[in-house]
């Protein structure tokens, strides 16, 4: 598919990047259901909105998810345990299955830019898991910017926060790690 023009394929995968840190951040518990719905309208919909409608409609993110309230919490630790998961074996092992399965799932697509440049976007469809979601959003982040994968990610130590930063790598540590890490070596 053609992205509209102005829009270029690092855009969609650096707004893929985003939408998934977000979801991670929702590790403190303040996430209910409409912090849900405002991701899946919000972060997650603008680079899920170019691959081609399934259906004519309201899409299917932005429908009422069929989620029971006591099940919510469970929803999201799920789907964080998953994404970190996928995070920590391409840290450590550079394994990028994660793209593989995106891409025989179905939940990304290739496209291209007003410029030519060719990537991929995330599909949209109804029934995906929000795992599934979570993962089309890295595999289409991979596919576009592999270096900043088999190259910069590290997942810190203390806190398992994800950074995609050469000196984060370094350390094993977050930046927020990094800084006390720091101070503990100067008052040494
Ligand atoms: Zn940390």
């Amino acid at each position: 598919m053609q992205l509209p023009d102005g829009v270029a394929v690092t855009d969609v995968a650096a707004r893929c990047r985003g939408a998934v840190l977000m979801l991670l951040e929702s590790e403190d518990g303040s996430w209910g259901k409409q912090e849900l719905a405002q991701w899946l309208t919000g972060p997650y919909r603008w680079p899920a909105s170019f691959a081609k409608p399934r259906e004519i409609g309201i899409p299917p993110s932005s429908r009422r998810m069929p989620i029971p309230v006591d099940r919510l919490e469970e929803l999201l630790a799920e789907t964080r345990n998953e994404v970190q998961a996928a995070f920590a074996r391409v840290a450590e092992s550079t394994d990028i299955s994660f793209s593989y399965a995106a891409i025989h799932g179905g939940f990304i697509e290739r496209c291209q830019d007003d410029q030519g440049t060719k990537g991929w976007v995330p599909v949209d469809r109804q029934g995906m898991r929000l795992s599934e979601r979570a993962i089309s959003l890295i595999a289409v982040d991979y596919l576009v910017r592999p270096g900043d994968y088999l190259g910069l990610i590290s997942v810190c130590k203390e806190c398992s926060r994800v950074s995609f930063d050469a000196l984060c790598r370094v350390r094993q540590a977050c930046h927020r790690h990094r800084v006390s890490q720091g101070r503990i070596a100067i008052v040494k």
